[in-house]
């Protein structure tokens, strides 16, 4: 049976906002009096994203590859993880073609940072910007992400094989 040469992923993270830790997203560092709470950075955009790229390729999600009962992940850098998956899709045959996200932040405004992240990603992941589909929202002050308790992201890829 072949494979297809054009696939499409999807992958959703959150975690929650609490004192005394960085806010990071998309690798970039947001001024801010919360940040979000993990084994690893929390980085919750670049693990939508590699979770996308992992549903894609029909892999196990990242919690599988870089479990948080692991001590060698204590703290981990998202940008070492989302390199290590795009080496898996290059390693199967497979170049990102574009991506799209979504962050879900009711504050702090993210409008402004969102150029810097799609740089960092654009090199992460050696793709043109303008493959980059990067947005914010809030949620409207409605639930757990409008009561700024956590910060959520959407993620879509698409791959395919040259
Ligand atoms: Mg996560």
């Amino acid at each position: 049976m072949n494979t297809p040469n054009i696939r499409t992923g999807h992958g959703f993270d959150l975690h929650r906002l609490v004192e005394g830790r960085k806010l990071i997203l998309g690798g970039v560092e947001i001024p801010h009096h919360l940040g979000l709470l993990g084994h690893s950075d929390a980085d919750c955009l670049i693990h939508a994203l590699a979770d996308s790229i992992l549903g894609a390729l029909a892999l196990p999600d990242i919690g599988h590859h870089f479990p948080d009962h692991d001590p060698s992940n204590l703290n981990l850098d998202s940008s070492i993880i989302l390199t290590a998956v795009v080496e898996m899709a290059k390693d199967r045959g497979y170049t990102i073609g574009n991506i799209d996200l979504t962050i879900i932040a009711q504050r702090p405004k993210l409008g402004s940072y969102l150029p810097a992240i799609r740089t960092n990603l654009s090199s992460l992941l050696h793709i043109p910007e303008d493959c980059i589909g990067l947005k914010a929202t809030t949620h409207e002050q409605i639930g757990s992400l409008g009561r700024e308790e956590g910060i959520a992201t959407h993620a879509v890829c698409l791959l395919f094989k040259n």
